[in-house]
């Protein structure tokens, strides 16, 4: 197998949660360390103006404070390249030129447009912007000759909407300058927050990758657990069952941060009623304290002005790869 071409990105929303770490950013490190892979991950700021244009005053401090956690995490910047969007203007330049060859009808359908316009109905993003993303979204792969992008099941409909658009380009201008990536599935598992619905900012349940120590114990002490298990010797019930059908918020918890031997001593004991909450939430402490400490510390190691220098450096590489595919794109289209 040849070297794979791998991108990938998040919009700058700050600090980032448990469900980020291990929705994304996880297996980035793990395509980090494979021998065989070239890495591109980028800070998504043209996307955050998609859905966050009337007020983009958050969008620098927010890029900070998300390269520092994705540091923190063990991204490793000599293993990989880290850049920012909007730095390098190919992503705009080559997102305008195929905006011209994508018809209207595949943006229409794309399913995530429709469910995003039903759920944000607060924010007016009935935009030739919001709804021409996935061509944003098209450049941003294609740009680096990806070969391979990782998502979840739920965006394979985006990356097929690439595929088609290389497709598109190529037959247009016969000639094969746009490569169609593969997707990378790996399975997303879904994080669910301190009250049982997805860990999301919006909904103010996350538990942040660094947490500070008081408010990981503010945090868990306010955790959703079993409502029908109020004192030492009731039965807890702390899987998803109709008598419970959140499960215990505590108990997903642990599911995460200790191995299966423990989680089932402990679902044994919680039904039994040997457990109480208050000991349990202390265990959960002290494991997850354990491992967000790690991230804590090093955050602690890292110096804003490092980031900026990083990104200039990854965004200056990145542009080289960026600058020689969109001459080729301009060269199949007759440009000077
Ligand atoms: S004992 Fe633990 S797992 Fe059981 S309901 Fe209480 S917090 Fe949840």
């Amino acid at each position: 197998m040849g070297t794979r071409v791998i991108l990938s990105g998040m919009r700058p929303t700050g600090r980032l949660h448990i469900g980020n770490y291990v929705g994304a950013l996880m297996n980035w490190i793990r395509l980090q360390n494979e021998a065989e892979a070239q890495c591109y991950f980028m800070v998504a700021d043209w996307h955050a103006l998609t859905t966050d244009y009337e007020d983009p005053s958050q969008v620098e401090s927010n890029i900070e404070a998300m390269v520092m956690d994705w540091l923190s995490c063990g991204l490793n910047p000599e293993k990989v390249v880290l850049f920012r969007q909007s730095w390098i203007s190919e992503h705009a330049e080559l997102a305008l030129i195929l905006s011209m060859i994508t018809p209207l009808s595949w943006l229409e359908r794309n399913p995530t447009y429709k469910e995003q316009i039903n759920t944000l109905k607060d924010k007016a993003i009935s935009t030739h912007g919001f709804l021409g993303y996935p061509v944003l979204q098209a450049a941003d792969i294609l740009l680096y000759g990806a070969t391979h992008v990782p998502v979840g099941e739920d965006q394979l409909p985006h990356l097929e909407l690439t595929r088609e658009i290389a497709r598109r380009f190529n037959f247009l201008y016969k000639k094969s300058v746009l490569t169609e990536p593969q997707a990378l599935l790996s399975p997303v598992p879904k994080v669910l927050g301190m009250d049982g619905r997805k860990m999301s900012k919006s909904y103010g349940n996350t538990v942040y990758i660094t947490e500070e120590e008081k408010e990981l114990s503010n945090k868990i002490r306010c955790m959703f657990t079993d409502p029908h298990k109020v004192k030492m010797g009731d039965r807890g019930h702390p899987n998803p069952c109709p008598d419970n059908p959140t499960g215990c918020m505590v108990f997903q918890f642990h599911k995460m941060y200790e191995d299966s031997k423990n989680a089932g001593s402990r679902e044994k004991t919680c039904m039994e009623g040997t457990l109480g909450c208050s000991p349990c939430k202390k265990d959960l402490y002290d494991e997850m304290n354990a491992a967000l400490k790690i991230f804590r510390e090093k955050r602690k190691t890292i110096k804003k002005e490092q980031v900026a220098q990083l990104l200039k450096e990854g965004s200056e590489m990145a542009q080289k790869r960026a600058s020689e595919t969109l001459r080729r794109v301009k060269d199949a289209l007759g440009y000077r």
